[in-house]
């Protein structure tokens, strides 16, 4: 096992571990594979899965081109921060009448324990990074939760009740908490990687 893994990767490129600007890159090539490249995100890792013949070359380009295409793929399902606020107040108006008006709504990438935040005092709300790529409801929620705490600090009985009218709350609250719990699930292949390295 060498102790660099990135010339480790150039001689022998059967499994490799490497950083890029878009963080890091993990290429798995499978023998089962022919000709299909697929790639996804698995936290802040992505995997690329890449048929076992692929030269080193090809493996280099494919990587490049399946980096793009998920990038595309995540600015299309990711709203910037001025498509947010509007998206603000629109659930505002259709579940809190209008009552919810923040100055300022974005996206933060230094917010990985919790899911959104907010400062009622400077009217502000926080939506973390690690929402992209979700289905657009759970966004909303999201942002729907935030703003209620802009009138209602806390989760008693009168927060819960703000967000009663939004019909999808129990579904998002049960994809989030999913989300949350495959976070904290053993990964054997992961376990695997480390062993090895
Ligand atoms: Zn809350």
């Amino acid at each position: 096992m060498s102790a660099d893994p990135a010339s480790n990767l150039a001689s022998q490129p059967s499994r490799g571990l490497r950083t890029s600007a878009a963080g890091a890159v993990e290429v798995r090539r499978s023998a089962r594979r022919r000709r299909t490249v697929s790639a996804y995100r698995d936290g802040d890792r992505t995997v690329v899965l890449i048929p076992a013949r692929m030269s080193a070359a090809e493996e280099q380009r494919w990587v490049a081109v399946m980096l793009e295409k998920l990038a595309a793929q995540e600015s299309r399902r990711m709203p910037g921060d001025d498509e947010l606020a509007a998206r603000a107040e629109r659930l505002s108006e259709q579940y809190l009448h209008g009552h919810a008006v923040p100055d300022t709504v974005r996206w933060v990438t230094n917010q990985n324990s919790r899911w959104g935040s907010c400062t009622p005092a400077e009217g502000s709300i926080r939506l973390s990074h690690r929402l992209r790529g979700m289905p657009e409801y759970v966004i909303d929620y999201v942002l729907l939760h935030e703003l209620a705490h802009l009138l209602v600090p806390g989760h008693g009985p009168r927060f819960w009740k703000l967000l009663e009218s939004y019909p999808r709350t129990e579904r998002a609250r049960g994809y989030l908490e999913g989300v949350d719990a495959v976070d904290r699930l053993p990964d054997p292949q992961r376990d695997l990687d480390t062993a090895r390295e």
